[in-house]
């Protein structure tokens, strides 16, 4: 019944979104900008993180899933976000051009350990299963997993979500925490805003979400609110692959500047309001 269902999200996932199905392997990335590659720097590392190698110039790719609000989302026709404006600044410190490559959350782990895509933004927890399979830079962000309920649910706490149906984004912390709850019953969504809607229907009792994403998806739906007790603590940082140290010593350097000039808190403040 599980697989049944991952299945049918992995579908989905495919149907909406093109990277994930692998369609545009890395050929749209052409501009001007390329003549900044160094075309072979004689570096002696196995360093295959990206074509145009992960050094002097050339492009940095940054792998997403734009359905996370206020870290990834659309805009018009743009990927923009708390994420998306720390890719572009740590792209500037490292004088690269940054390139998004939107896809399914669960498709970003694999893309930066197979050299797909340089770095993994996307709110994206520090978890030791996905440190297996990458690394991750030093953490930008303190973050949890809430509970969004209907306004006048009777689950006032995360111990009422025994035997309960949660809704949860395919692929997440939110999803692996779930998994835990007593006789709870999961339903998985490609995106996180698909569960909120699945809950205002009545179709789940509650969804098990990341707090930012959270509050923006209850502003924007009627009768919904979030719990206080939040169910975890976690942090976020950028998932780089294990092969590419030199990426990482450049990301923690960069992330380090931004955090001493303001310029973090001056991004984190641009999406977040600080009277909450
Ligand atoms: N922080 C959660 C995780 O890393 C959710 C991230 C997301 O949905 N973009 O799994």
């Amino acid at each position: 019944m599980k697989k049944k269902l991952i299945s049918l999200v992995l579908i989905a996932a495919c149907v909406f979104s093109m990277a994930a199905c692998g369609s545009d392997n890395g050929t749209t990335g052409e501009s001007g900008d390329t003549a900044g590659q160094t075309s072979d720097a004689g570096e002696s590392d196995a360093e295959d993180a990206s074509e145009d190698g992960s050094s002097e110039g050339g492009t940095l790719i940054m792998a997403t899933n734009a359905e996370f609000p206020p870290y990834e989302y659309h805009d018009g026709g743009e990927i923009v976000g708390i994420d998306a404006d720390i890719a572009q600044a740590i792209a500037e410190e490292l004088g690269m051009t940054l390139e998004i490559e939107d896809m399914a959350f669960d498709s970003i782990i694999t893309a930066v350990s197979s050299g797909k895509a340089d770095m993994g933004l996307a709110g994206m927890t520090v978890d030791p299963d996905r440190q297996k399979n990458v690394n991750f830079s030093d953490t930008y962000a303190t973050a949890a997993q809430v509970i969004i309920v209907k306004e006048d649910s009777a689950i006032v706490g995360p111990d009422d979500l025994v035997g309960k149906k949660i809704g949860v984004q395919l692929g997440t912390t939110g999803d692996i925490y779930a998994e835990d709850i007593e006789d709870a019953e999961l339903e998985r969504y490609n995106k996180g805003m698909e569960a909120v809607q699945a809950l205002q229907q009545g179709k789940i009792d509650a969804v098990v979400i990341d707090g930012e994403p959270a509050k923006v998806f209850v502003s924007e739906n009627e009768g919904l609110k979030v719990l206080d007790e939040p169910l975890t603590e976690e942090e976020y940082a950028i998932a780089i692959a294990k092969d590419n140290d030199e990426l990482l010593e450049k990301v923690n350097t960069a992330l380090a500047t931004l955090k001493d000039s303001g310029k973090l808190d001056e991004i984190v403040a641009k999406y977040i309001s600080a009277d909450e």
